[in-house]
């Protein structure tokens, strides 16, 4: 057992920031949570002084994509750079990949992502060897390959990544096939993406009609649905009424589409590294954005108006970088925190998003997304207070502790130097 003492602690329960807490783990799992005379301390148990740095429940990445490499610059692994006649080497090269990103990202102090496309095969398998304690990575929420329709974003590459599907009874199929496979959660391909599928630019992918079975069929299976709802308002609207879990990207968003979510519960995974990092990458000469320039630009405006429409309306925001998209980069998942705050958030709100709602929009809230006790141990221990300064989540030399489910992934002497 350890027992933590001077703990800042931002439980992420709701409350403000405690001073002076004390947090046993044992078991891989927060045992007591409380002031010091509150959790004993047993004659076997390491006691270990935070010196009032503060603790955090493990972060939770909700849309990512392990496997791919988001260095522009980089051949391997990314999905548009690879012939088809190649692709058993691509997966190959990009599992290896995945359990480097893996680490990078449980190492920065994401015990928890949602990987949202990617084959089958490689992604489960990165899933169980990191379950079972064979690599270093964050517990991963895996969807497999998207379900996407004829013409939808997905397809860009004709690979395992994506199962195309057109019509209710075929989408009802590839969700089914997905539940066999061993998929935890399911990704649809509703609205799409600006440049890459002129044909249905601006227009939504699945209809209503065509969602709603797959859904109602996932969330009997109990697993979530996840839609990618992007560049057209309508695509959002149809999937919130087609029942989906969460909107990812969701812009643009507008009043209705708003109201609408907040209704249904349903989350925004607001993905905003996605945007800076393209213009980043384009600026730099890395990278050729496939459409228009100025539609780069015109989604960082819709990214701002739609998260202020989320706040002004109550909407559910959970964390998500979309890292592997160009410059989004494993490890750096953190950024977000700080682009959430810059389009509105306040810190608190930011880190809840990254952490309790993260939680349960993958439906692993009875788990981990909060400092209490009987959920895994997943804390991080931060140097400086993230309330006053966010970007301390991003600066690697302030993370000073990882545990995932009470095992050190990471630790800048905070463990190491109470051993002795
Ligand atoms: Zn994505």
């Amino acid at each position: 057992m350890i027992v933590f003492r001077n703990a800042r602690l931002i439980d992420c329960r709701g409350g403000p920031p405690q001073e002076n807490q004390s947090i046993a783990v044992a078991d891989g799992k927060i045992s007591a949570v409380g002031p010091a005379a509150a959790v004993d301390l047993p004659a076997d148990a390491t006691e270990v002084d935070l010196g009032g740095k503060t603790m955090m429940p493990g972060f939770i990445d909700c849309h990512v994509h392990i496997l791919w490499n988001p260095d522009p610059k980089a051949v391997l692994p990314r999905p548009s750079k690879i012939p088809l006649r190649d692709y058993h080497y691509f997966k190959a090269r990009s599992l290896l990949y995945g359990a480097r990103a893996a680490k990078m990202t449980v190492e920065a102090g994401f015990t928890t992502i949602r990987d949202v496309a990617a084959p089958n095969d490689s992604i489960f398998a990165l899933r169980d060897a990191i379950a079972a304690g064979e690599y270093k990575g964050p517990r991963i929420v895996a969807t497999g390959a998207c379900i996407t329709h004829t013409g939808g974003h997905g397809l860009e590459s004709d690979n395992d990544m994506s199962i195309r599907a057109d019509g209710a009874h075929e989408v009802f199929k590839a969700v089914r096939q997905q539940i066999t496979a061993g998929a935890d959660a399911i990704k649809l391909m509703g609205g799409t993406r600006p440049a890459l599928s002129p044909p249905f630019r601006g227009r939504p992918g699945y209809t209503t009609e065509e969602m709603k079975p797959g859904v109602d069929e996932s969330h009997r299976a109990g697993l979530k649905v996840a839609v990618h709802a992007h560049s057209s308002t309508e695509g959002i609207k149809y999937s919130i009424l087609a029942g989906v879990d969460s909107i990812e990207h969701g812009f643009p968003l507008d009043d209705e589409a708003a109201e609408m979510m907040v209704e249904r519960g349903a989350y925004l995974v607001p993905t905003l590294a996605v945007n800076p990092a393209a213009i980043q990458a384009i600026e730099e000469g890395h990278w050729t954005f496939p459409g228009s320039e100025e539609q780069i630009y015109r989604m960082k405006d819709f990214a701002l108006e739609s998260m202020a429409l989320a706040k002004k309306h109550g909407v559910k925001v959970a964390l998500g970088t979309d890292a592997a998209m160009p410059l989004v980069m494993h490890g750096d998942n953190a950024w977000e925190f700080e682009l959430m705050v810059e389009h509105g958030l306040t810190p608190m709100e930011a880190i809840l998003a990254g952490t309790r709602n993260a939680a349960e929009n993958i439906d692993l809230l009875d788990e981990i997304g909060t400092i209490e006790a009987g959920k895994a141990a997943d804390i991080v221990v931060v140097a400086g207070d993230p309330l006053e300064d966010i970007s301390v989540l991003r600066d690697q030399d302030c993370i000073k502790l990882v545990l995932q489910a009470g095992k050190a992934i990471k630790d800048a002497g905070v463990l190491s130097a109470s051993d002795q």
